[in-house]
């Protein structure tokens, strides 16, 4: 594909792709700020930008460094739930793309009703205004949709739990499967799941031209928060930065249940060049729900843990801790109704045939880069915090 500054991007099936006008709500997150990017150093689209916080695309905003984009961003600062200019901002798009969400799993037993009314209610007048005024959408979901494999069913050592039929996440074979409802963990997946029928129902019913992502463990640079550092001293974000937390404050890093789930971690660029795709081929991408994931990084999280250890002793230069892991409960450190999905592998011919897409960086080489700037941006500013006098006595 041709990139911005050359005259013509062409599509997968070599057609100039025409600028358009994208309204991105959620923008300022963490998957947000890596597509802003792409979208303003790549292509010649312009952006609508939508969130309640701007800090992590400041650096693509601030007219007076004079980037070539600055014309082509510009910021909203407005909460979908209650503010009437989104319907104006997304008549005048060509598309929506929707990643506005609460999304930490600690959240989601303990902040129950939030995490349902922002993964579906606020999500609501998001697919009414594209309805109404015939505008395609991309809507961001979640690998957590499927909850726990079949396998998981079955007893542990049982030999069908190594047919792929028994753990393999396909958009269009497999079942969701749940915890009971005082398990408030999946009141996420179940709002993120009601949220995805009733845009395929919309799309069945009324026409809408929509593309639903289901991002498996994306991460990278920029995700979520350093507790104390850049969010909340108490916060619990997700496991890339408890653990880069950890490591930034020579703690031991906490493994949840015994750190036994299985995850698939994506490194963010990949996947936002499968993004990038949905983007620029709306005929091949519409009508369809997308597993975006790399499932050759699969690990459990006790060894996630082991290689951010290594890999972060590597890239500070300080030596790791002679015990560096801690197992805790799951009521310990998430409290009560507390669950998890036990393995997550996402399954790619969806993705393949119809945009020809798959990831390419291994999981040593993501988090060799993205400790690297954990490093780069957080250490110094840790060191500082921690050797402050204290003021109680
Ligand atoms: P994030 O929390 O970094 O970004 C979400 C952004 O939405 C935040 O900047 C937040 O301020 C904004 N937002 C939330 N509610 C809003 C509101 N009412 N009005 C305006 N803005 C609002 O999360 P992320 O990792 O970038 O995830 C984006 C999407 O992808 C979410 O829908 C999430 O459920 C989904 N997802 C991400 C992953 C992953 O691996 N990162 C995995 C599964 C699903
Ligand atoms: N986890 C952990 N220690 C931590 C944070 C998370 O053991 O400090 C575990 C968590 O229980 C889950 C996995 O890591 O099994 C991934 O958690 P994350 O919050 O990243 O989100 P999830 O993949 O469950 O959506």
């Amino acid at each position: 594909m041709a990139v911005a500054g050359e005259t013509v991007r062409l599509d997968l099936d070599g057609r100039p792709i025409k600028p358009m006008t994208i309204c991105m709500i959620g923008a300022g997150g963490f998957i947000g700020s890596h597509l802003c990017e792409e979208l303003m150093f790549h292509t010649q689209h312009t952006v609508l930008a939508v969130d309640v916080y701007d800090d992590k695309i400041r650096h693509l905003l601030e007219p007076e460094n004079g980037h070539p984009w600055s014309s082509r961003i510009q910021f909203h600062r407005l909460n979908i739930k209650h503010d009437s200019r989104l319907e104006g901002l997304i008549k005048i798009s060509d598309l929506t793309i929707n990643l506005a969400a609460i999304c930490t799993p600690a959240d989601y037993n303990t902040r129950p009703l939030d995490t349902i009314y922002s993964n579906f209610i606020d999500a609501l007048p998001v697919v009414k205004y594209c309805v109404e005024n015939d505008k395609r959408l991309i809507h961001f979901s979640t690998c957590e949709i499927y909850g726990k494999t079949i396998g998981w069913f079955l007893p542990k050592d049982h030999p069908l739990r190594k047919e792929p039929e028994y753990y393999m996440l396909k958009e269009d074979e497999t079942p969701c499967i749940f915890g009971p409802i005082d398990k408030q963990r999946w009141s996420y997946a179940c709002a993120k799941q009601l949220i995805e029928r009733l845009i395929y129902a919309e799309g069945a019913e009324n026409g809408l031209k929509f593309s639903i992502v289901r991002p498996f463990n994306w991460i990278g640079p920029r995700m979520d928060f350093i507790p104390g550092v850049d969010g909340p001293s108490e916060g619990v974000p997700r496991v890339l930065a408890c653990f880069s937390n950890n490591l930034l404050r020579r703690e031991k890093l906490k493994l949840v249940d015994g750190g036994e789930s299985q995850r698939t971690f994506i490194y963010i660029k990949d996947a936002i060049e499968a993004v990038l795709r949905m983007i620029e081929n709306p005929d091949r991408a519409s009508g369809h729900i997308f597993n975006v994931g790399n499932p050759n990084n699969e690990v459990t999280v006790r060894q996630l843990a082991a290689m951010m250890t290594e890999i972060y002793a590597k890239v500070s230069g300080e030596p790791a801790l002679d015990e560096p892991t801690v197992d805790v409960s799951s009521q310990e450190f998430y409290g009560e109704g507390y669950d998890d999905s036990d393995k997550r592998i996402p399954d790619m011919t969806i993705i393949k045939k119809q945009l020809e897409w798959e990831p390419k960086t291994s999981l040593f080489d993501l988090l060799e880069t993205t400790l690297t700037y954990q490093h780069k941006t957080y250490a110094e500013a840790i060191k500082r915090a921690t050797s402050k006098p204290s003021t109680t006595n």
